[in-house]
């Protein structure tokens, strides 16, 4: 945890455009954008990913989808659509080893892959 990234702008050791934070949760601008809105939304516990998901980590998985529509409300984008993609592993190109949802928007996505 200690050279976690995402730790670090949790600690607020590394500087982040920080939307959204309580207690268990932070959302912050992605560094590298991949659409007009691009938007991390991590738990504040260091979980390194989801296959690393406990029973106790249930609600609140629940409750970063529910900051991922308050989120998608403030940045407008709640009735045009947004995506929400978490990288697991290294098929999947998981690059940061703490949990993190992205969230995706403003722009229309045709690479559907599922
Ligand atoms: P992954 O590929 O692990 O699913 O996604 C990691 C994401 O974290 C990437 O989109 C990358 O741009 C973002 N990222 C990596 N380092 C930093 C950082 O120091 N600050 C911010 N805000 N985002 C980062
Ligand atoms: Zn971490």
């Amino acid at each position: 945890m200690e050279d976690c990234i995402f730790c670090k702008i949790i600690k607020k050791e590394i500087p982040a455009t920080i939307l959204y934070e309580d207690d268990e949760i932070i959302a912050f601008k992605d560094i590298n954008p991949a659409a007009p809105i691009h938007i991390l939304v991590i738990p504040k516990k260091h979980i390194p990913s989801l296959v690393e998901l406990e029973k106790e980590d249930e609600l609140l998985i629940g409750k970063i989808y529910t900051i991922i529509n308050k989120l998608a409300e403030a940045q407008g984008v709640k009735e045009s659509g947004y995506r929400v993609i978490v990288n697991c592993g290294k098929d999947a190109g998981q690059e940061v080893g703490h949990l993190h949802f992205h969230l995706l928007a403003g722009a229309k996505f045709g690479d559907k892959i599922v």
